[in-house]
């Protein structure tokens, strides 16, 4: 096994209370892998006046891949980075049900399913603005019939949807579905957004997919409005297997499919660029737990299984999900968002005991 090295970020309020167990049930595995530190947010502005100092880029530039705990804003320039500025384009977030898991649903045995989210575009560009700025534009509402600029005081957004970035996106969805379709999964792509209402902006992001679809004979492809697909999740949420989708509907529904499989605890998440990767839980920093030594550190320790993939360890990555899932078969020894009452570390160390 080759030597890697792994920038850890732990993250904000409850997330390094997921993040340090998992670093340690990682290290237990015994791989050639060096944990990197760097100085981030507050100890970023206590050393080098930072929230964000040059120090940590480079450590994040030299890194094979970044394992980053939930942020809420002393983090978020190096957020930022790690998927703007590495160009991390893809976010996959998977949605399985694991039998002892707390899921809402009377029949959640089989959902297994991911989400690939288009990560860089969209709303996400970040341009926001006064709408009295717009006039000079002499934009007129399509819906309204009425000039833009009339329509204030308020604020705008961008939405920007590039044929590039969708053609990469759906092409990393199509090439997970194959993926998936030699594990013994349907090979469906589903592409969904809005674009009855916004056929420029989502009607070409469908229209791109489909584009790309052609390309994939072996793999079956449909595509729903937004709104009948979020119907669809909760309905018949085992018919899906890979959905590609634009960036805010990404974040907003993925969080409806983790909640499915039980709740956003189990949220992994994977974002990938051609030559970099990062690996965060899909849920946030947890405020309102944090101290309690009571987060799931299950998304941290299934999106470093994910990363352990990445990083090409895959027999270590399939060992630390296997105890996972027989501790949730068991059953006794679950955080209290699944019904338990075991501290995080309780969590890892029973996963730790199992292998
Ligand atoms: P963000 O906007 O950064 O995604 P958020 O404000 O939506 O964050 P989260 O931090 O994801 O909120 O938390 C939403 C709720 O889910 C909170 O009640 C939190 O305690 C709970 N939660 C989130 N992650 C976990 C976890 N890993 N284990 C247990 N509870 C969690």
């Amino acid at each position: 096994m080759n030597d890697k090295s792994v920038v850890v970020i732990e993250g904000e309020d409850a997330a390094p209370e997921a993040m340090r167990p998992t670093v340690a049930l990682i290290d237990s595995l015994g791989l050639p892998i060096e944990w990197v530190r760097p100085a981030i947010g507050d100890e970023g502005m206590k050393k080098y006046a930072s929230l964000f100092p040059e120090e940590s880029r480079h450590a994040i530039d030299c890194a094979d891949a970044t394992l980053f705990g939930a942020t809420s804003v002393k983090g978020f320039e190096a957020l930022f980075y790690l998927r703007w500025g590495k160009q991390t384009y893809a976010n996959v977030r998977p949605c399985r049900f694991w039998p002892g898991c707390n899921s809402p649903l009377a029949r959640p045995e089989g959902i297994d399913f991911v989400f690939v989210r288009e990560n860089l575009e969209d709303l996400y560009v970040g341009v926001e603005g006064r709408i009295e700025e717009l006039s000079p534009l002499g934009l007129e509402s399509s819906t309204a019939r009425r000039p833009l600029a009339s329509m204030g005081p308020g604020q705008y957004a961008i939405k920007l949807i590039t044929t590039e970035g969708t053609k990469r996106i759906a092409r990393f969805a199509f090439e997970l579905a194959r993926k998936r379709k030699e594990l013994g999964r349907p090979g469906l792509v589903t592409c969904t957004a809005k674009h009855n209402m916004l056929p420029g902006t989502d009607g070409l992001f469908c229209q791109t997919t489909e584009q790309v679809a052609a390309d994939y004979p072996d793999i079956d492809f449909e595509t729903f409005i937004v709104d009948d697909f979020a119907h669809r999740l909760v309905r018949e949420p085992h018919h899906f297997d890979v959905v590609v989708l634009p960036n805010l509907y990404g974040d907003v529904l993925s969080d409806a499919g983790a909640a499915l499989v039980g709740g956003l605890g189990l949220a992994a998440s994977g974002c990938f660029g051609d030559d970099y990767a990062y690996f965060e839980p899909a849920h946030g920093t947890a405020p309102d737990i944090a101290g309690k030594n009571i987060i799931n550190p299950t998304a941290t320790i299934l999106s470093a299984c994910m990363m352990l993939e990445h990083l090409e360890f895959e027999g270590p990555a399939s060992k630390l999900r296997r105890s996972l899932e027989r501790v949730y078969e068991e059953g006794k020894v679950l955080t209290p968002d699944q019904g338990g009452s075991a501290t995080a570390t309780q969590f890892c160390e029973e996963i730790a005991r199992l292998f």
